[in-house]
C-alpha cells in the first residue's frame, strides 16, 4: 500500500460545498470515484466516505437528513445542496464467486484492498489530507488504466465485468493485459439475475451505453445495433426510458428478461421496444390502433426499424390528439350507458385522426351520433 505526500488540496477543496468534516473524531476518508474524479479534473458525481468505525453516527454528526441501509454499515446523509454517502471500513470475504460477501470492520487501507480497480483504491484522509493507495493507483491513474487488485476479482464478483466496461468507455482508460485476460476468461454465470440487473441499469444511464454493453457482448444475450439504436434515441420525445429502450432495441433473448427483476413498467417497455414494428397501413387512424398504449419507446424504436416518418408524426402529433366530446355528451345527448358509447368516440377520433371531421365539438358530436356502429 502506497500512502505519499501527495497534493491532494483539490480533493479538499471539491469539499467545500459539504458541511464541515473537520470536527469528525474517528479516521475517515474521501474515497473511490470522487478522488478519481477531482484529479482526472472530471466533475465528481458523489461523494463516499469510509470511516474507521461507525458510518451511522458519523452521518448524525453532520446535520441533514439521515438513511441507514443495510447490515454493511452503511449510510446516507443529506441536505441542501449536498449527499454523502458513508460506509464502515471493512474488510471482505466471498463465501462463494458471485455471491454478496461476508463483511467486517477493519481498517481503511484494508478497505481500499477489497475494490475493484486500483484507480477506485486511492482516499484521503480528512481533515488532513493523507493520500493512502493501493500499489499502481497512482501510475494507472497518470497512464488511464484499469487493472483489477487482484486475480480473482471477476470471480468474486462478477459486477465487476460491466463496471469495467463502464469506466473503459467513460473515461476513455485503456484495461492491463492482465486485467483483460481475467476479464475474458470470466462471466456472469455465478450473477444473481437481480444483481445483474442492477448492475445493467448502471450500464444503461451511461452517456453511451451501447459502447459499454458491445464490450461485453458475447457474455450477454444481446445482438447491438449502433445505428438502430441511434436513430430509436433520436425519435424518442425527453420523458422516455432511453436505458430500457436501448435494452430492449439490443436484447435477444426474452427469457432471459425475467431473472433480471426489472419493474413491470421496465419489463413491458423492454418487451415492447424487442417487437416492436410499423404497420403496413400508416394512416393516422390505423397508427391510433396500432400504437394507443404502446410505450412511447417502442414507437421509436419501431420508427427505427421501419417508417421513421410515421413515428415521428405519431410522437410528436398524433398521440396528443383527443376529441372535445367525452361519454357524458353522448349520454346527455340521449344514448344509454354501455359499451356503444365508446365504440362511438373511438371512431369519432379515428375520424378526427384522418381529417374526415369539420373540427369542432360540434362536429364530433354530431358524426358520434349520426353513424351506426
Ligand atoms: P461512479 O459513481 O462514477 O460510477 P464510483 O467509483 O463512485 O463511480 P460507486 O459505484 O459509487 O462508483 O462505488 C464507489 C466505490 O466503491 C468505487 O469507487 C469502488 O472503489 C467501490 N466499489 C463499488 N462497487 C464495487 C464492486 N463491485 N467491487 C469492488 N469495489 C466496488
Amino acid at each position: 500500500m502506497a500512502t505519499a505526500a501527495f497534493d491532494t488540496s483539490a480533493v479538499r477543496a471539491a469539499l467545500e460545498e459539504y458541511p464541515p468534516l473537520s470536527a469528525v473524531q474517528a479516521r475517515v476518508a474521501v474515497v473511490g470515484g470522487f478522488v478519481r474524479d477531482v484529479w482526472l479534473g472530471r466533475e465528481p458525481r458523489e461523494l463516499d466516505l469510509v470511516v474507521e468505525g461507525d458510518a451511522a453516527a458519523l452521518a448524525r454528526s453532520l446535520g441533514g437528513e439521515v438513511a441507514v441501509h443495510d447490515a454493511f454499515g452503511t449510510a446516507t446523509a443529506s441536505g441542501e445542496g449536498w449527499r454523502i454517502d458513508l460506509a464502515m471500513a471493512r474488510r471482505e470475504r466471498y463465501p462463494a464467486p458471485g455471491a454478496l460477501p461476508e463483511v467486517e470492520p477493519a481498517s481503511i487501507e484494508e478497505d481500499l484492498a477489497r475494490r475493484d480497480f486500483s484507480v477506485n483504491a486511492i482516499a484521503v484522509t480528512l481533515p488532513d489530507g493523507e493520500l493512502i493507495a493501493v500499489e499502481h493507483a497512482r501510475e494507472d491513474l497518470a497512464a488511464g488504466r484499469l487493472r483489477v487488485l487482484h486475480e480473482r476479482s471477476f470471480v468474486d464478483d462478477p459486477t465487476r465485468l460491466l463496471r469495467l466496461a463502464r469506466y473503459a468507455e467513460r473515461l476513455g482508460f485503456e484495461v492491463e493485459p492482465l486485467t483483460a485476460r481475467l476479464a475474458r476468461d470470466a462471466g456472469f454465470e455465478t450473477l444473481s439475475g437481480g444483481r445483474l440487473g442492477a448492475e445493467l441499469r448502471l450500464v444503461l444511464a451511461e452517456a453511451d451505453p451501447v459502447a459499454v454493453l458491445a464490450r461485453v457482448a458475447g457474455k450477454l444475450p444481446v445482438a447491438l445495433d449502433p445505428p438502430l439504436v441511434e436513430a430509436a434515441l433520436g425519435l424518442a420525445p425527453p420523458e422516455s426510458d432511453r436505458g430500457m429502450l436501448v435494452l430492449g432495441a439490443s436484447v435477444s433473448e426474452a427469457d432471459w428478461l425475467e431473472g433480471l427483476e426489472l419493474t413491470a413498467r421496465e419489463r413491458a417497455v423492454v418487451l415492447a421496444c424487442r417487437d416492436a414494428r410499423v404497420p403496413a397501413d400508416t394512416t393516422p387512424s390505423a397508427l391510433w390502433r396500432a400504437w394507443r398504449g404502446a410505450p412511447i419507446e417502442a414507437v421509436a424504436v419501431a420508427g427505427a426499424r421501419g417508417d421513421g416518418e410515421a413515428a415521428r408524426r405519431w410522437i410528436e402529433k398524433l398521440r396528443h390528439v383527443r376529441l372535445e366530446i367525452g361519454g357524458d355528451d353522448l349520454i346527455a345527448a340521449g344514448l344509454s350507458e354501455g359499451p356503444e358509447i365508446g365504440h362511438r368516440l373511438e371512431r369519432t377520433l379515428a375520424a378526427k385522426l384522418d381529417g374526415d371531421l369539420a373540427g369542432g365539438r360540434e362536429a364530433e358530436l354530431r358524426y358520434a351520433l349520426e353513424r351506426e356502429t
